[in-house]
């Protein structure tokens, strides 16, 4: 059991912190820390970053500071650089209804902290600090609900719940980062109001979901997604793997692998990617089952995940370079490496991954295997590392740029400029890969020559 000591009642103000609130007060506003800051200080935990609310509208914060950044200025938000780091702040505000259950009708700017302090999602994330005095305030209950360990809308859940829908999901989130419960009635209202996610942003949904995967206990959360009836309206293709039995070596449902293989990569990277990969990997079973005896199949499970991870990361609205990386591990995670492949196999392996994603790839192995066995057996994997790692030593070609030939030497040959001259490069990158000593530029020009002359004649 944690405890909460007294002299927790005190929030440890930084020197930094202390000498940007004095820039308010001297201009005759307040300064508070709110949110998540004197949450997690409360529960002993590191804290990220801070979240600040004022009694200063955000053009007087503006002007008060040299670089700031309107980040959320409709809803009175912006983003201070002071002194090395970036602070959160945002002007007391009620809001007003919610016609859509997103955004509300319009936002009154307040002088009273209790306001706003109402107007937050949970109770735990309605303390606030008075920067002046270091000194905890709780108006909502929020000291009782942190010893009970449980996460409690402020209010009326419902309509807490109506104003914006994504609170739903943030709720399950901040569960997974602080490994709370929802109490009961706010549980029974994320079921019951789970459609209005449907209205959220993409990129909204995206930010908590990657945030509840990043967190330190994202089975957690995800259990909780799944159970109140989340997990079927923001990611459907992976609830298709609930009841989905394997047999074999399996002793979970596929959609239980999915949850145990993220919490698994989440011991051993912080990359979210990677763990949303871990929870994406075998996403395509589900398309590819065929059941039999004592065990089923899923042939061709990875290249179906690799479209279905696509379609659920361009849906979130991910970066272009976070789409790929999903899809490549998911494509990718079936590899079986034994010590009887050839140099030229492991060669061809680093080619069909990408240098660059082994790492990643290999962490979702572990993580794999772990989830399936409940324990990590290295050796294998060791031995392939220890092997790519020699080829890389070499300097052995491994993809079209390494070739000791390129383009315009191919067209010095009389190969038109067109798709053709990649067609001949990946010739050579193949016999490349099969035997290293071809990379010369006299033995890939006379290999080149003879390769269009067949082409042409064909
Ligand atoms: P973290 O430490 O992980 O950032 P946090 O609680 O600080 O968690 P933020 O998204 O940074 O989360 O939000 C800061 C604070 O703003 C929250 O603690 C909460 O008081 C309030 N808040 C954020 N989003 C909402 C929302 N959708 N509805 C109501 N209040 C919100
Ligand atoms: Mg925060």
């Amino acid at each position: 059991m944690r405890r909460y000591c007294l002299a927790m009642a005190r929030f440890p103000l930084t020197r930094t912190i202390k000498r940007f609130a004095s820039r308010f007060n001297e201009a005759g506003y307040s300064l508070y820390v709110v949110g998540g800051a004197v949450r997690d200080h409360l529960l002993g935990l590191p804290i990220e970053d801070y979240d600040f609310t004022t009694d200063a509208r955000p053009e007087a914060v503006i002007s008060l500071f040299r670089r700031v950044i309107p980040t959320g200025i409709e809803h009175g938000t912006v983003s201070v650089h002071y002194e090395g780091e970036v602070f959160e702040v945002t002007t007391f505000r009620s809001d007003g209804t919610y016609l859509d259950g997103r955004h509300p009708s319009h936002v009154d700017f307040i002088t009273n902290l209790e306001e706003d302090l109402k107007r937050r999602d949970f109770t735990i994330n309605a303390f606030a600090v008075d920067c002046t005095t270091a000194k905890i305030i709780d108006r909502t209950g929020g000291m009782e609900d942190l010893k009970a360990r449980q996460i409690r809308a402020i209010g009326d859940p419902l309509q807490r719940f109506d104003e914006d829908g994504l609170r739903i999901l943030r709720g399950a989130r901040i569960a997974a980062k602080i490994d709370f419960d929802i109490e009961g009635r706010t549980f029974e209202a994320m079921v019951d109001r789970r459609h209005n996610l449907e209205s959220v942003s993409a990129e909204r949904i995206r930010e908590e979901l990657f945030k509840l995967v990043g967190s330190d206990h994202p089975r957690k959360g995800l259990e909780y997604l799944k159970t109140s009836g989340v997990l079927a309206i923001i990611l459907p293709e992976l609830m298709e793997g609930d009841h989905i039995e394997q047999g074999g070596m399996h002793h979970e449902t596929v959609l239980e692998h999915a949850f145990t293989a993220c919490e698994a990569a989440s011991r051993l990277t912080d990359r979210v990617e990677v763990r949303f990969a871990a929870l994406l990997h075998d996403i395509g079973k589900s398309r590819t089952v065929k059941e039999g005896e004592d065990r089923s199949s899923f042939i061709g499970h990875d290249e179906v995940g690799r479209a279905m991870a696509g379609t659920i990361m361009r849906r979130l609205k991910a970066s272009g370079e976070q789409i790929s990386l999903v899809e490549d591990l998911v494509a990718h995670h079936m590899f079986h490496y034994q010590s009887t492949w050839s140099d030229s196999a492991v060669r061809r392996f680093i080619r069909r991954v990408g240098l660059n994603r082994l790492d990643d790839l290999f962490i979702l192995r572990l993580a794999d295997q772990a989830a399936i066995h409940g324990r990590v057996e290295t050796t294998m994997l060791d031995e392939l590392k220890a092997r790519i790692a020699s080829i890389v030593a070499q300097g052995d070609a491994l993809t079209v740029k390494d070739l000791a030939i390129g383009g315009n030497d191919l067209m010095a040959l009389g190969i038109p400029k067109g798709p053709l001259i990649g067609k001949v490069l990946e010739y050579l990158l193949e016999t490349v890969l099969d035997d290293p000593g071809q990379n010369t530029s006299g033995q890939l020009l006379t290999i080149a020559e003879r390769y269009f002359s067949l082409i042409k004649s064909s």
